[in-house]
């Protein structure tokens, strides 16, 4: 069954060059019980690992019941150790967080066959651990883990048991055992290769090998034994049946959901570590949303102000332009009247309507209460101009403006103020001591920064100028642009009518007036909280970024702290691709628990915020989505390389690692 020829295996260690293996030829038949025998350092183990399809020689020839072996790949080198041959280590190599039937059944998952279940409870019934089944490795005795060691290496059935010093960790009672279900074996028809350097158990063999320096110097059957049991027949072309199986196999490999729940048990081994880099990437989730929906609230909040100014809207005054808001010392200021709202009106191509304006504080009083407010005298056009209509009563009329009629409109902050919740319709008010008539109440705006737009009352602008505030001048003309493509053009041709119509000339005189353009305002505001909520996104990015890097540090202090069961899983029958696998879906599965919280965490708390702060908070659906799969994202980035790193590892150098 097992034909080596002239194999050969040299380490360098440093300067100095290992011959572990030098020009080993032996075959071994169906049905033997090999023992290997020798000093410590002879290549025992090292030949074994060659045999067991766990190690690749330099050179020689290696054929496994007929078929050449030597040069699988280390896919197929996987899954032929996983169908034929069983291992037992010295260490017994149990994976401390499961019992001893998962262990025993891991060699199944990885064959595919989980539905094969049955199989590992009896192969432990086989090895007499019916009652301990449901054990931790750090709960039997060594014997007994040797045990369920042996019992992982029977689930698959394999014609072949290697075994390297099985009983060197055991007491005497427990090698008898041992090397009594090793006969046992034998008598079945399994073949068995024993690493040992103890003579008494070698002597149970049929054959001894001893080897020296890396080479075989005698090879003796035992007398009295016949040279090996009734061997079970194997197929010839053994090892291309189950490649080419393979191929066609249903199922060759293993299942998500095992992965998963491989992943799952994982993490509940190192509960703490899994709970910190999950924590990472939930904070960083969390803060993505928190920011990204505060930065939206923002943005609506200032939307909804800036239509409350009306649409299109400039604002023609006297005075120089402001900058940084300080008005620029100026000689000449031009001042408006009537006739420049009514001239700009003419500009019907740009302008859809205008109207002056004046304002003023003013002391307002009704019945025993008294308000400072703003009191603003504008025409007719205002209602429309601005958003004004009145929710209660009515806006006054063009010939009460002509007859400079004492009627008001009161915003709501003043309707608070000074009738609390009675009805102020047609109640007598006093501004500035003149009497007037209540005719409506203004639409509620709300604040633009701190100033509270509903703080004001409105007179027709006649009324204002001649008897309350007593001016001559309008102190702004409002103009409603005709669209918002043309409040640029409108600006322009505004400039050029008040040039003109009050015969500005030199650069002092152009500057004496201003024209304050809303939908410029408009868009600055909008790029401001675009770039606010931008800076915001990226701070949460970044701390996603660093939740990120926290995982990769955890799976790569895991991949090394588990160095020796990614050694044993590929001994068993994984391949690259399963480890890696099985690395990278934890990755993700934390990151996915990380990712789901910190949704749920950074929703709650932005509602939290917008009820403490006030601030309106808006979480979106696509900040929501965007950051579960920046999460997940994260996972596989920072997931890859420590699988990647798991997956290369040498299954011979993987399980020496201390
Ligand atoms: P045995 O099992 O008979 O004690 P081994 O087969 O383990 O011996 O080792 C044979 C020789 O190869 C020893 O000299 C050992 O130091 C060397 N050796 C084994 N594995 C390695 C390795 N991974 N790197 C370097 N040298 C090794
Ligand atoms: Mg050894």
């Amino acid at each position: 069954m097992i034909e080596a020829k002239n194999l050969n295996k040299t380490y360098q260690m440093g300067q100095v060059k290992v011959e572990a293996l030098r020009g080993v030829s032996l075959k071994i038949a169906s049905g033997e019980f090999v023992a290997i025998v020798g000093a410590s350092g002879s290549g025992k183990s090292t030949l074994m690992h060659v045999l067991g399809l766990l190690d690749r020689p330099d050179s020689g020839q290696y054929l496994l019941g007929g078929d050449n072996v030597t040069d699988l790949s280390d896919k197929e080198l996987a899954l032929v150790r996983n169908r034929l041959v069983g291992f037992v280590f010295q260490q017994f190599h149990l994976l401390p967080k499961m019992t001893a039937l998962e262990n025993a059944e891991l060699p199944l998952i990885y064959a595919g066959k989980r539905h094969l279940k049955e199989r590992a409870e009896k192969e432990i019934a086989g090895v007499g651990l019916k009652e301990r089944m449901y054990h931790r490795p750090n709960e039997m005795s060594g014997g007994q883990q040797q045990r369920v060691a042996i019992a992982r290496s029977l689930v698959n059935d394999p014609p072949i048991i290697f075994a390297d010093e099985p009983t060197g960790n055991l007491d005497s009672k427990s090698k008898q055992e041992i090397v009594g279900i090793l006969k046992d074996l034998n008598k079945k028809g399994k073949t068995i290769v024993i690493v040992t350097h103890e003579s008494e158990i070698a002597a149970c063999a049929r054959r001894i090998i001893t080897m020296r320096d890396g080479q075989i110097i005698s090879d003796q059957y035992t007398p009295g034994e016949s040279k090996s049991a009734p061997a079970v027949p194997v197929s010839e072309n053994m090892v291309k049946d189950i490649l080419s199986g393979s191929k066609s196999a249903v199922k060759g490999g293993i299942e998500f959901l095992d992965y998963l729940r491989q992943a799952v048990s994982a993490m509940l081994a190192h509960k703490m570590r899994a709970f910190l880099s999950i924590l990472g990437i939930l904070i960083g989730v969390a803060a993505v949303i928190a920011m990204l929906a505060i930065g939206q609230g923002a943005k609506e909040s200032i939307e909804k102000q800036l239509s409350s100014l009306g649409s299109n809207l400039l604002i023609v005054r006297p005075g120089a332009m402001r900058s940084g808001g300080v008005a620029l010392e100026s000689g000449t200021t031009t001042r408006f009247t009537f006739e420049d709202a009514e001239e700009i009106k003419k500009l019907t191509d740009w302008v859809k309507d205008t109207t002056p304006s004046v304002r003023d504080r003013a002391q307002v009083v009704y019945a025993n209460k008294n308000w400072n407010t703003l009191v603003e005298g504008v025409g007719v056009s205002y209602k429309e101009l601005r958003s004004a209509t009145p929710t209660v009563g009515r806006f006054f009329t063009p010939e009460e403006v002509q007859m400079r009629k004492k009627v008001a409109l009161l915003g709501t902050t003043v309707v608070k103020e000074l009738f609390g919740s009675a009805n102020p319709i047609g109640e007598s008010i006093k501004i500035n001591l003149v009497n007037f008539k209540v005719i409506g109440i203004l639409p509620e705006k709300g604040a633009a920064g701190h100033m509270d737009q509903d703080d004001t009352v409105i007179i027709p602008i006649t009324t204002a100028m001649y008897r309350v505030f007593g001016k001559q001048y309008v102190d702004s003309i409002y103009v409603e642009a005709s669209g918002p493509e043309t409040a640029d053009t409108a600006e322009e041709k505004i400039n050029e009518l008040i040039i003109k119509q009050h015969r500005l000339v030199t650069d002092d005189q152009k500057d004496s007036f201003q024209i304050r353009n809303m939908s410029d305002i408009k868009k600055t505001l909008e790029s401001t909280t675009q770039t606010m909520s931008l800076l915001l996104g990226a701070i949460a990015a970044i701390s996603l970024l660093v939740g990120g890097i926290g995982i990769m540090n955890i799976m790569l202090v895991s991949v090394t702290e588990r160095t020796r069961e990614i050694g044993l899983r590929k001994a068993i029958g994984a391949n690259n691709k399963d480890i890696m696998t099985q690395f990278l879906i934890e990755a993700v599965l934390m990151s996915f628990i990380g990712g789901l919280s910190g949704v749920i965490l950074g929703t709650v708390s932005s509602y939290i915020i917008s009820v403490i702060s006030g601030w309106s908070v808006r979480v979106s659906l696509s900040s929501v989505l965007l950051a579960t799969i920046f999460s997940l994202v994260v996972g596989v980035v920072f997931g890859l390389w420590p699988a990647k790193q798991a997956s290369r590892l040498n299954p011979i150098e993987a399980l020496r690692y201390e």
